[in-house]
């Protein structure tokens, strides 16, 4: 197979990593890809919001699937734009990717299938917003509507913090994604992530991740893309797996189907584990970026095939293997993130890095003069595998320490949450 790859995080890094393995591949590409993708695959520059040109490639190169890694192409209709073409994409349609695209139409959903969530109120306007926030109190969750880089959410802990996170919103601090806020209710627990491989009918449990989102160790400093992550979430049992496929999965499949908008993709929920049970805090509509990473460590199948068996709606006989092993990734990002990052320090050290047993994948990269250089804020991801989290964590951390950049930073803390939990044997 030829194969197309967009993107050029880590998560992609991941994917192409892993597909590269595949017996069935004949050639991977990738646009723009980074340097690390650039060891395993041919990388090509495309326009990737000009989705004809994308299809021209693909007819090109013979091309016999496209795998888009991040969201904004996929709420763009990328995968509507190519079909027509005879291309296979692997990702949802525009149309199912509104789970991401639209925290308000995933929230209506959720209300009209019975799926749990946070309560929540959808408002167009400053007014109503306030009136509703002025009654409900804090704390309270404000969220713009559409996508906003991971950055539309306020937590605010008081009603003032409330109040100013709805001006701002209505003021268009998150441009049109702010047009519409959805107002929630402030849900407490463990957060966990839960993934799923689904081709229209049949959505496949597809690994269960934590993350790390804030900047400084334990969990202090402003929110990133996420620092580091390991999988699987220890809080994600067979019950609660079961409990989430049952409860907030099958309903979300069977609802967009009747709503014509098939979901095939990854289906990643956002979930909070309450007292009362999973909740899902919001839907991506593909792999998460560092989570894909550990993912890819731990899966034992051929990606292609299952990514083949997606696309083709082929997935209800299907079952996926895992390794037992635990795998931890650690960020390196660079100085100044996540605001803005100092780019063009010299990275030094991978390949001592590398000797620890640790896969680096690249994030934001670049090459200059023959010298691996910073190109973005998060950088490197160093993952590991491990018998325990503690033992990939270790084996992480071990890896950094060969790595040479002194303009890089990370967190040193990935997985404390779990690690504690094997220290104390809960
Ligand atoms: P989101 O972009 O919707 O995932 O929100 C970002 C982060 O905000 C989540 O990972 C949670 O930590 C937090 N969050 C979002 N919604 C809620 C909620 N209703 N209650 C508590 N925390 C929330």
């Amino acid at each position: 197979m030829n194969v197309l790859l967009l993107g050029s995080g880590g998560r992609e890094h991941a994917l192409a990593w892993k597909i590269a393995a595949s017996p069935l591949l004949t050639k991977l590409y990738a646009s723009p890809g980074n340097p690390g993708i650039g060891g395993v695959a041919e990388l090509v520059k495309l326009d990737m919001s000009d989705h004809s040109t994308v299809a021209a490639f693909c007819q090109e190169k013979n091309i016999d699937l496209v795998v888009v890694g991040p969201e904004g192409p996929l709420v763009a209709g990328i995968a509507d734009d190519l079909r027509p073409w005879g291309i296979r994409v692997f990702g949802p349609s525009k149309a199912a990717a509104r789970l991401e695209g639209s925290k308000g139409f995933t929230k209506d959903l959720c209300a009209k299938f019975n799926i749990p969530t946070a309560a929540y109120g959808r408002f167009g306007d400053l007014a109503s917003a306030k009136a509703y926030v002025e009654k409900t109190g804090a704390p309270i969750v404000i969220k713009a509507d559409g996508l906003a880089a991971g950055k539309g959410v306020t937590i605010a802990m008081t009603l003032e913090e409330a109040l100013a996170a709805l001006e701002a919103c209505f003021e268009g601090a998150f441009g049109a994604a702010g047009a519409e806020v959805v107002v929630e209710e402030y849900l407490t627990g463990e957060e966990a992530s839960f993934f799923c491989l689904c081709d229209g009918a049949t959505a496949l449990p597809f690994g269960t991740a934590q993350d790390h989102k804030r900047v400084g160790d334990g969990d202090t400093g402003p929110n990133t893309g996420g620092m580091g992550a390991y999988s699987p979430a220890p809080v994600m049992t067979a019950e609660m797996t079961e409990r989430t496929m049952r409860e907030i999965i099958e309903p979300t499949m069977r609802g967009m189907a009747n709503l014509g908008a098939p979901f095939a993709g990854i289906l990643f929920a956002g979930l909070m584990i309450t007292d009362q049970g999973p909740k899902l805090i919001e839907y991506n509509t593909r792999f998460g970026d560092p989570e894909c990473q550990v993912l890819m460590m731990r899966l034992k199948d051929d990606l292609l095939v299952l990514l083949n068996a997606a696309v083709d709606g082929q997935l209800a006989h299907m079952s996926v293997r895992w390794s037992d092993e635990a795998a931890l990734t650690v960020v390196m990002a660079a100085r100044g993130y996540p605001g803005t990052p100092e780019k063009g320090s010299v990275i030094r050290g991978l390949d001592e890095a590398a000797s620890e047993g640790a896969e680096i994948f690249h994030a934001g990269t670049a090459i200059n003069g023959g010298a691996l250089v910073a190109n973005g804020g998060r950088v490197l991801n160093v993952t590991a595998t491990g018998a325990t989290v503690g033992e990939a964590q270790k084996k992480a951390y071990a890896a950094i320490d060969h790595i040479d950049w002194p303009q890089g930073f990370f967190r040193h803390d990935i997985g404390w949450r779990a690690v504690e939990r094997e220290r104390i044997g809960a």
